[in-house]
């Protein structure tokens, strides 16, 4: 009889989404006329830009013509699409190849796959809380994994130490679910540490967009050294709402090698073996965010769901609670009043006033006590929840 793979039976029942949404459920069968104030989703409510809805268009378009036709797409990414993601980085003073960009359908289906280009053996480490698929991906393939946990104390922002070693080290800046974000000294310090123990960092800057600070690092090739131990993980779902559309990128240097081994010569191995491409349509659609219209759009978008965050934060403070994330970040992490659990929280805000957030638990072991807000929602419904938890908490 074949054997399927045995890890999936180490994986811990996925929980938090389940439980959330059970619960509501349950509240709103014996509630009917009552709203909820949704604060916990993670997707985005604002529609596309529209440049990058009239980039589709031309795209839908071309595929009608014999002579502007796309069949397959060259597997690691659109030319078109890779250099304008190059320049991206230009602008910000970081200098890659085309060849160093990789176009994808977004940053989960890539932290899934950029597993294959590292040994099973080899161990990962989480910096907790965390969002949960870097555990789960690694369950998955029976690896290690090395939890560190962070809080308060550090500003959930842990750093390297002899605890922390491992083979793949993963650092979310901003981070998912804290809304932390590593400084240019705090990153280099984890890039030495890779540096020196040859571990490579999966750097996930799903969220780099919604930085407004100058000193605060967008892109791990920020910093000194990054590039013989770092890969970034980078998504159009959050920045640029293509959660629906999925477009993602990921840049692998040429000088990130090991045992000999170039992991951007690998990953356009991978490539060519296991994708045909992402679809012209979106890549096109996708090279519109990166035009000055495009950039203009979507940090109008930002700056919306940034508002959204200046009024939780607004009411936070009147309240006395402490949280971090917000302002550089779509998620605000909470420290829960009164000493409460994250589930006694939600269950507090769910009945008393109709507001759903995120336990913090559901983020690994660490989170319990800790509660996140997402300001991916509407203004109308911002505003609501603000008044609503300042009416209950003063
Ligand atoms: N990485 C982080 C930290 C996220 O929060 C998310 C989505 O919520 C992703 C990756 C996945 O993004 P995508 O929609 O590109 O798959």
């Amino acid at each position: 009889m074949i054997t399927p793979n045995l890890h999936y039976a180490d994986l811990k029942s996925s929980y938090l989404f389940y439980n959330i949404a059970q619960k509501t459920k349950a509240y709103l069968a014996e509630n009917p006329d009552k709203k909820l104030y949704r604060m916990g989703i993670g997707d985005v409510s604002l529609p596309l830009a529209k440049s990058v809805i009239a980039a589709l268009h031309e795209g839908v378009e071309d595929q009608a013509f014999k002579d502007r036709f796309h069949g397959y797409m060259p597997e690691c990414g659109a030319p078109f699409l890779r250099t304008a993601i190059a320049d991206y980085y230009r602008s910000r003073g970081i200098e890659l190849g085309d060849d160093e960009v990789f176009v994808s359908s977004g940053a989960s289906d890539e932290l899934g796959d950029i597993l294959d280009l590292f040994d099973r053996s080899s161990s990962a480490l989480v910096i907790e809380p965390a969002y949960p698929a870097y555990v789960d991906a690694n369950v998955m393939a029976g690896r290690k994994i090395v939890h560190l946990a962070s809080g308060i104390d550090n500003g959930f922002l842990p750093e390297p130490s002899e605890n922390a070693k491992a083979d793949i080290l993963y650092i979310c800046s901003p981070n998912n679910p804290t809304g932390a974000v590593f400084k240019k000294e705090q990153l280099r310090k984890w890039v030495d540490f890779a540096n020196e123990n040859g571990s490579v960092i999966l750097f996930d800057a799903a969220y780099e967009a919604f930085i407004e600070d100058e000193e605060l690092p967008r892109s791990i090739f920020e910093i000194e050294g990054a590039k013989t131990c770092a890969i970034e993980i980078c998504s159009l779902s959050k920045t640029a709402g293509f959660t629906g559309t999925r477009l993602g990128y990921t840049v692998i240097p040429k000088a990130l090698v090991r045992h000999g081994m170039c992991f951007n010569d690998m990953w356009v191995r991978n490539r060519t073996t296991k994708t045909n491409g992402v679809s012209y349509i979106i890549q096109k659609g996708g090279a519109a965010v990166f035009t000055s219209e495009g950039q203009k759009e979507i940090h109008e978008n930002i700056s919306y769901y940034k508002e959204n965050a200046r009024l939780l934060m607004e009411a936070l403070d009147e309240l006395g609670i402490w949280y971090c994330g917000g302002k550089n970040s779509p998620y605000i992490w909470l420290k829960c009043p009164n000493g409460m659990g994250s589930w006694e929280f939600f269950d507090l805000l769910l009945k008393e006033i109709q507001v759903v957030g995120t336990p913090g638990e559901g983020f690994g072991a660490c989170g319990e006590g800790y509660f996140r807000f997402s300001v991916f929602g509407s203004r109308e419904d911002t505003v609501e929840a603000a008044e609503r938890l300042k009416r209950l908490l003063r």
